[in-house]
């Protein structure tokens, strides 16, 4: 029986299933009567939750996942939060409930806020309540080791939904494989499954009633796909899938060291996208040839206040180090939108994604722009650092950035700070603005870096985290292209360095036709790197500007996907 559903995490793989179904806690509302024992009973539950959570955390982050680990420091400040500990201990008060029910009540408000948002991620972040209300309930309900997974041979985990946590406990060397039927691809347990190498699916259509423990199944993580008891014509393909997926593999791997260039010999740069420190040691294994985009509002999340200089510096320092003399983009603070930071007050807005974001925060709080600024030019000395604002739709802004980075470089040099004198500056072109009137950024800006994630979303009017919009996805669309054109002839014509971060950079389909439109540097995130090697050592340049001329002219996405795939583009 086949199951089709989301891969949320790559990979293939065969194995036997291992039911997972969590106990559900059973809250009894019952009335206490000596309240001081039930509130001392409740802080013994947080404790002895803490320590698990900080166990499991510090375990992640000795598996060299410390970013995976930050999802844990996450739930020890829900753990510890002050208002929802005010709040149960306020109803054990008044209405002399017992502990669980208490807690149990409170957290509920919480989740459902959660899951009543429009936001995708947000929605997302009630799992993580959740998990944290069961463990708590948990040991006031006296069980212990909440989690319970035990087994000692490879298995396939089904489960109707599994938490963060449940999901850093799992053994990596005996899963290989999650099928949930919820979750997302930006979940905790997606991306805590993805750094441990785990495929996983989720799938809907009941899988969950379908399957029992024992039972023989093939997951691929590529596709989307679950096969529940598979025939053996099932299994002979999955053979020949896993070793074409493996030969495959160790062929891409082989690119690692050689350079990015067409048969006809135009070379390009593929560099990496990176949100951490932690990714680049991924970058430097994929081969990537330098950071097209560091996604610096990561340093900037999950804390109770803004990264000051020092820290920053010493961040920024050690990223130029470790590329050691290739090109860093580092890309200023781009928050606002779907990314939020809880010391900065945005306040209410009705279109988060068209407002007060990115450079436009950043030039309303110039000193926490100036702060970041600084930072980078101390680290300048010490590799190959591209300074980029991102989010500009006018010449007005990109000036007025650019004038803080002067102003800034002035007063470090009058402190008698070493820097580099020549830093490159350069910008996102995210916005159709800044796209449509590429010809004038290009006097003006040092390098163009095309953010297709936001340029798509803004051409089409989509929003990007809306998944009832997301056919309106349509990098290949004419549309889009003419745009991209019109970035990349302005570039070239100042004699600018014109890459892409957005997703579209690792876009089978649309590599051919950036080829064709001249793009020098693609960048994108590390798995893509090899893949992305590949299809350019088989292109033709020159074919691929006859390609473009035609793909130009068409109507839809479709007929230009179409277009290339008939082109023998596609293998
Ligand atoms: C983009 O918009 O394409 C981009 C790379 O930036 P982000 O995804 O961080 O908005
Ligand atoms: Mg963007």
């Amino acid at each position: 029986m086949r199951f089709d559903g989301v891969g949320i995490s790559p990979g293939i793989s065969n194995s036997m299933i291992y039911k997972f179904e969590k106990a559900v806690f059973q809250t009894d509302g019952k009335l206490v009567a000596d309240v001081t024992v039930e509130i001392n009973r409740f802080r013994a539950a947080l404790d002895e939750s803490l320590v698990e959570i900080e166990k499991i955390r510090n375990n992640i982050v000795k598996a060299h996942h410390p970013s995976e680990g930050a999802i844990f420091d996450a739930h020890i400040e829900i753990l510890k939060d002050p208002v929802i500990i005010e709040q149960t201990e306020e109803i054990i008060n008044v209405e002399k409930l017992n502990a669980e029910r208490a807690y149990e009540t409170v957290m509920n408000k919480y989740i459902s806020m959660f899951d009543e948002m429009d936001d995708s991620y947000m929605r997302e972040r009630a799992t993580d309540l959740k998990d944290i209300k069961e463990r708590v309930i948990g040991h006031l309900l006296g069980r212990k080791g909440y989690m319970n997974i035990s087994f000692n041979e490879e298995v396939i985990i089904a489960a109707h939904d599994l938490t963060p946590s449940d999901t850093a406990q799992l053994d990596r060397n005996l899963v290989k494989g999650i099928v949930t039927e919820i979750g997302g691809r930006t979940s905790h347990s997606a991306i805590i499954a993805r750094s441990l190498g785990i495929p996983y699916v989720v799938v809907s259509g009941n899988f969950i009633y379908y399957c029992k423990t024992g039972d023989e199944v093939i997951l691929n993580g590529d596709e989307g796909s679950v096969i529940l008891n598979p025939s053996d014509e099932d299994l002979d393909e999955y053979f020949i899938k896993k070793k074409e997926f493996a030969e495959r593999r160790k062929l891409l791997e082989s690119l690692k060291d050689s350079e990015s260039e067409t048969r006809d010999g135009f070379k390009v740069k593929i560099s990496g996208n990176i949100g951490s420190i932690d990714d680049l040691d991924s970058v430097l294994e994929n081969g990537g040839e330098g950071i097209g985009l560091y996604r610096t509002e990561f340093l900037f999340m999950n804390r109770k206040s803004c990264p000051d200089e020092d820290e920053q510096f010493e961040t920024y320092r050690e990223v130029l180090e470790k590329m050691d003399g290739r090109p860093v983009v580092i890309r200023t603070l781009d928050v606002g939108g779907d990314k939020k930071i809880d010391y900065i007050d945005i306040g209410e807005e009705m279109n988060p994604f068209l407002g007060n974001r990115a450079i436009r925060l950043c030039l309303d709080e110039e000193d926490m722009f100036k702060c970041q600024v600084r930072a980078l030019i101390r680290a300048s000395i010490h590799g190959n650092l591209k300074i980029m604002f991102p989010m500009i739709a006018t010449i007005d802004e990109f000036r007025k950035a650019k004038a803080v980075f002067s102003q800034c470089r002035d007063s470090l040099v009058s402190e008698g700070c070493k820097i580099n004198e020549d830093i490159e500056v350069g910008m996102m072109v995210e916005i159709p603005s800044a796209a449509i009137l590429a010809h004038k950024f290009a006097k003006e800006a040092d390098f163009f870096s095309i953010g297709t994630n936001d340029l798509i979303q803004y051409t089409f009017a989509a929003d990007r985290m809306n998944e009832k919009v997301s056919y309106l996805y349509q990098p290949l669309n004419p549309s889009l292209l003419i745009l991209i054109k019109n970035i990349i002839d302005a570039a070239k014509k100042e004699g600018k360095h014109v890459g892409m971060c957005g997703e579209m950079a690792s876009n089978k389909y649309a590599v051919p036709l950036l080829i064709g439109l001249g793009l020098d540097e693609f960048s994108m995130s590390s798995s893509r790197i090899f893949e992305t090697r590949e299809i350019i050592g088989r292109l033709n340049q020159k074919e691929m500007k006859k390609l473009v001329e035609k793909a130009l002219e068409m109507s839809t996405c479709d007929e230009v996907v179409e277009l290339v795939a008939k082109n023998n583009i596609e293998q």
